[in-house]
């Protein structure tokens, strides 16, 4: 429900003459037990219809541990798990999100990913499907394999991701979902540019979600306000990648202004910057009620996140505590990673310094701080430059979040790390191919469920089935991969050329970032289009040498 692109395609396909759309989740372990034993499918939510009824399920991919979730919808809506098990009355299953950019593993069940955004292949995909109604299965799937940008894998071949090149053309929706009950990020979410300037170098969105297209002031508040006036919710959110970055920032915010002073309407910035505009805003926008602020320095010492190109010093980070602090802020979340590529003990002295002086910060700022320490393990994702790189076994992983943890022990800190197992699983999914179709399956006719929810997370029967299966998971994610070494997603051009991640890759091992594409294009294979798109300035030729490289 906290998903904006649901609603956004959920209303779109409403829009269309010649398609409909009801929703559906996957249920949690209890009620998929209870529909079992009462012999029931799972249905849709607005018009209770089994899923085998409908033309078309729709399904997005949000992370790799949802692979088992799919499996469950798919056999509870009557549908047979394996595309190939599936007759002519069966619906067609199209996945798209951002498990789409890496498809092989999921090869086995879904007949056709929409690989990119799908405001325009979504509805042309339906169109489509709509003129063939009643035709054989086969012919629908060829007829789909022909758009630009969806991948069938009867008949495989490479694709190339779709994407809005105008956003201020877009469908926008000016409804909402209201959910019946609280959910994460309960408030209107309106989106004010896709892509990211910044580059750095772990992030998967950030490579494939390029070029920056930034929608504006105007746009954005109209859709926040007809949204608001037609929900009737009091907070509205501005997303992005990094939306400190969007230019329309300042005025949306004056012109919001009034509403907020009136205490009409909260609005919310995810993804903080750590800098000084950053914290101005948060003042601004926090005036009254002080709630926590999150940062996310991502690595502790400065060498580390020229690697990652975080491009952060360590002077902006204590500027931006010192602000947050003397802002009247006296809880702080601190998000950072570990095991990323070069990392050495160093780095985790640097995470406990850096915490340490925050707290030192804040108690000579007058202030009782808590600050949540937040460690996450690094997971190699494809199309990124560290797409080559091994992660670091659990053991280490384990050993070194320990190690940080026994430093920031007294009660100023709290400090959780998110499970190791899990990230490793993550690692295997990320970065295997076809090979894991049948472990899924296998998996979750063991029981695996919710592998991204840790109460339902249980490795040992994971590995299990890769034994059984002799796969090799271990080495899937941790074993670094050579320059020329073919991938299993090599077939999905995300725009970013593969030379551009690999010189990427090259800098972050000598230490040396690359300028943001604000500062000037670093020739990430994008060029042209990009340079049609809204960056409203000339790009430098080495852009379209690297198109015309390929
Ligand atoms: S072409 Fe240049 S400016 Fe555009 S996304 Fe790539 S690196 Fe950035």
């Amino acid at each position: 429900m906290s998903y904006l692109g649901f609603q956004i395609l959920y209303f779109l396909l409403k829009s269309l003459p010649y398609a409909d759309a009801e929703r559906v989740y996957a249920p949690w372990v209890d009620m998929e037990a209870a529909l079992r034993r009462a012999g029931r499918p799972l249905c849709s939510l607005e018009g209770d219809r089994p899923l085998g009824e409908f033309d078309v399920l729709g399904v997005t991919l949000q992370y790799e541990l949802g692979a088992t979730n799919l499996l469950t919808i798919l056999d509870l809506g009557g549908i047979p798990i394996r595309r190939e098990g599936r007759g002519e009355a069966d619906p067609l299953v199209l996945a798209g999100g951002p498990g789409a950019y890496v498809p092989a593993p999921l090869a086995l069940f879904v007949d056709a990913f929409c690989v990119g955004e799908g405001e325009e292949q979504f509805p042309e995909a339906l169109a489509l499907l709509s003129g063939l109604k009643g035709r054989p299965r086969e012919e629908r799937l060829r007829a789909l394999a022909d758009i630009e940008g969806i991948w069938v894998p009867a008949f495989p071949r490479p694709v190339r991701r779709r994407f809005v090149r105008d956003v201020s053309s877009t469908f926008v929706p000016a409804d909402r979902i209201v959910p019946n009950m609280g959910i994460v990020h309960d408030r209107v979410a309106t989106q004010v540019f896709r892509g990211c300037f910044r580059g750095c170098r772990f992030c998967q969105a950030g490579m494939t979600e390029r070029p920056v297209r930034e929608r504006s002031a105007e746009s954005v508040l109209s859709e926040a306000e007809s949204a608001l006036a037609r929900t009737g919710y009091e907070e509205a959110g501005f997303l992005s990648l990094a939306t400190c970055d969007w230019r329309g920032l300042p005025e949306a915010l004056a012109r919001f202004g009034e509403r907020m002073r009136s205490g009409r309407t909260k609005v919310s910035l995810p993804s903080l910057r750590m800098d000084a505009f950053s914290v101005e805003l948060a003042a601004g926008l926090q005036a009254v009620r002080k709630g926590g602020l999150t940062f996310a320095p991502e690595a502790g010492t400065r060498r580390l996140r020229d690697v990652i190109n975080k491009n952060l010093s360590d002077e902006e980070i204590r500027s931006t505590l010192e602000g947050t602090f003397a802002n009247g802020w006296d809880r702080v979340k601190l998000y950072f990673m570990m095991g990323l590529p070069t990392e050495t003990e160093a780095d985790l002295d640097g995470i406990v310094a850096l915490c340490k002086e925050a707290a030192r910060m804040g108690r000579s700022a007058g202030r009782r701080v808590s600050l949540a320490v937040s460690l996450a393990g690094f997971v190699p994702k494809p199309h990124t430059p560290f797409q080559w790189e091994g992660q670091a076994p659990r053991a280490v992983f384990r050993e070194r979040a320990r190690s940080v943890k026994s430093r920031l022990s007294d009660r100023r800190f709290e400090v959780s790390y998110h499970d190791p197992e899990q990230s490793f699983l993550e690692a295997v999914f990320a970065r295997g191919g076809a090979e894991l179709g049948p472990a899924i399956e296998e998996a979750w006719r063991r029981g695996a469920r919710f592998d991204g929810w840790s109460e339902t997370f249980d490795l040992r029967r994971w590995e299990e089935v890769f034994r059984d299966l002799n796969i090799d998971a271990e080495g899937l994610a941790t074993r670094e991969r050579g320059e020329q070494e073919p991938f299993p997603w090599d077939f999905i051009q995300v725009g970013v050329s593969r030379a551009f991640l690999w010189r990427e890759r090259c800098r972050a091992m000598e230490g040396i970032p690359t300028q943001d594409c604000r500062s000037g294009c670093a020739g990430c294979g994008l060029g042209l289009i990009c340079r049609e798109g809204a960056l409203d300035r000339d790009l430098p030729s080495s852009a379209e040498e690297d198109v015309s490289r390929g």
